[in-house]
């Protein structure tokens, strides 16, 4: 049984339709990669698997039961964590109370707060510190960590890369690869298309709303992923 499964997704935002019948499944431990241009509609996509989002018409399995009834507190019970785009760490509260609150709601499981602090050496010494004082990185390292809290079956991760120095991108790669190594589902949206290609073992390219290439990387030429990505 996939872990996830969408069934002809549309999604609005009042008139203007952001995502035209999306349908994919994604497997076990896989890193599903979403790519696309601006606009596609990928961060629409997370924000409607995690339930922040409601689809006008489609449905959305998890482990083959239907969520779209559930909100999206009940999906994070479930196993279902969102690290959304722009690092939205709580600024006002210490790296560790920004960790307690992601498990809360969440599935028991192995990740505490010593685990994050083992994938992510860099927050040990800033456990004590506001989250508005963080760097860049430090941030989006904190981010993944209080999603993982949770104890995820399923991890969504919105251009977690984005405006990061290449050690701390470099960092954050190879905790991907950690953490489908530890039985997690990755489905992850990224701007910088070879860099999660080495990672991706599907790739769904979107272009205004809809997918317009989908297949193992390994599959697909970077021709066909070109032509994809901007339409040709
Ligand atoms: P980006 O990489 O720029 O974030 P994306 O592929 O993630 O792009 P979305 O952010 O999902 O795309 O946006 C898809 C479309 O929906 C865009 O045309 C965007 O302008 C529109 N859109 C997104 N959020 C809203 C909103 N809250 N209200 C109205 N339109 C929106």
């Amino acid at each position: 049984m996939s872990v996830l499964e969408l069934q002809e997704v549309d999604v609005f935002y009042g008139d203007f339709q952001a995502l035209f019948k999306v349908s994919f499944k994604v497997e076990e431990g896989q890193t599903f990669a979403c790519i696309g241009a601006n606009g596609g509609g990928k961060s629409t996509l997370l924000r409607t698997i995690a339930g922040l989002q409601r689809p006008s018409s489609g449905q959305i399995f998890f482990h083959g039961e239907p969520v779209d009834k559930h909100p999206a507190h009940d999906r994070v019970g479930m196993g279902i964590a969102l690290v959304p785009e722009g690092r939205r760490v709580f600024p006002s509260l210490t790296v560790f109370e920004n960790l307690q609150i992601g498990a809360y709601g969440g599935r028991k499981g192995d990740w505490n707060t010593d685990s994050v602090m083992e994938l992510f050496p860099l927050l040990k010494p800033l456990v004590k510190r506001q989250a508005s004082s963080l760097s860049g990185g430090e941030q989006q390292a904190l981010a993944i960590g209080r999603a993982l809290m949770a104890n995820p079956h399923l991890l969504l991760l919105d251009e977690v890369s984005l405006g990061l120095a290449p050690v701390v991108i470099k960092r954050i790669y190879e905790a991907m690869v950690h953490l489908v190594d530890t039985g997690t589902t990755i489905l992850v949206v990224e701007q910088d298309v070879q860099h999660v290609l080495t990672v991706a073992d599907h790739v769904a390219c979107f272009l205004e709303g809809r997918i317009s290439l989908e297949g193992k990387p390994s599959d697909l030429s970077s021709e066909a992923i070109t032509a994809a990505y901007f339409g040709m």
